[in-house]
């Protein structure tokens, strides 16, 4: 698919699971469990995207995005957070700095001090992605106080 494809119908490719909250990604799943999506003939892994999306953030080759819910192919941006290949999920510094990220993104702030230093943005890889980056977080705005007033 392309970038358009993929951005546009996000909130259609996947379906979440009413116990859990987890977005499971229905398009294509990896032989290791994530979710995977062809962009113009790349293949991404979708949970890192949307981790890219939300946070504006870049994981480098030490970081991974990891799931706080357990379930590799889910790609709700609240179940997903920075680790290392040291420290796993159980960190709760990293817990923090997740948390952080993701409520002053949702309020419309940006990161602030050495994160922002960090900060790549993916625009780079896939261009569409700041045209539809208020799109995607409306989006998940609008399904996470869907959720939370159910
Ligand atoms: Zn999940």
């Amino acid at each position: 698919m392309t970038e358009e494809t993929f951005l546009k119908g996000l909130n259609t490719l996947y379906i979440e699971d009413p116990e859990t909250g987890c977005w499971n990604w229905k398009k294509g799943i990896h032989h290791t469990g994530y979710g995977v999506v062809d962009i113009n003939s790349k293949q991404y892994r979708v949970h890192k995207l949307m981790y890219i999306l939300i946070n504006n953030y870049n994981p480098t080759k030490e970081e991974l995005v990891c799931h706080s819910c357990d379930n590799p192919p889910c790609v709700n941006p609240k179940h997903l957070l920075l680790g290392t290949s040291q420290s796993n999920m159980t960190d709760m510094v990293i817990k923090g700095r997740w948390k952080g990220g993701w409520k002053s993104t949702l309020n419309g702030g940006s990161f602030k001090g050495s994160t922002n230093n960090k900060a790549k943005l993916s625009e780079e890889q896939i261009p569409l992605i700041s045209q539809y980056k208020q799109k995607i977080k409306t989006d998940i705005l609008i399904a996470n106080e869907f959720k939370e007033s159910a």
